[in-house]
């Protein structure tokens, strides 16, 4: 199960990766860190499953580029915005624009 759907295809090349938050800042901006990370992984509670009321951490976040996979459920994703989208339900848009990055 991918998180990424096709129509975002275009905008998403037109995202200024670099104008993206740092996963690790966000994720701890958002309390999302119960464990410290480990190398370039951090363990979080995943929001896709058991009403995203995890007592261990599944969810398993890069904190080079932010993809993400559950370990429990498969959800996934390839990156920050696809990971904010999953946590709020906003656009892709929308999700570009509160993660203050910007459009090329
Ligand atoms: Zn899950």
């Amino acid at each position: 199960m991918s998180f990424n759907p096709q129509p975002d295809r275009g905008l998403r090349r037109k995202v200024d990766r670099q104008s993206l938050p740092a996963p690790l800042g966000y994720l701890r901006i958002r309390g999302l860190l119960k464990r410290p990370p480990r190398a370039e992984w951090v363990s979080i509670c995943c929001p896709s499953h058991n009403g995203g009321d995890e007592k261990n951490p599944s969810m398993r976040v890069n904190l080079v580029d932010g993809h993400f996979k559950c370990l429990a459920c498969g959800v996934s994703g390839g990156d920050l915005i696809a990971l904010h989208r999953l946590l709020t339900g906003v656009s892709f848009v929308a999700a570009v624009r509160e993660l203050g990055a910007r459009f090329q």
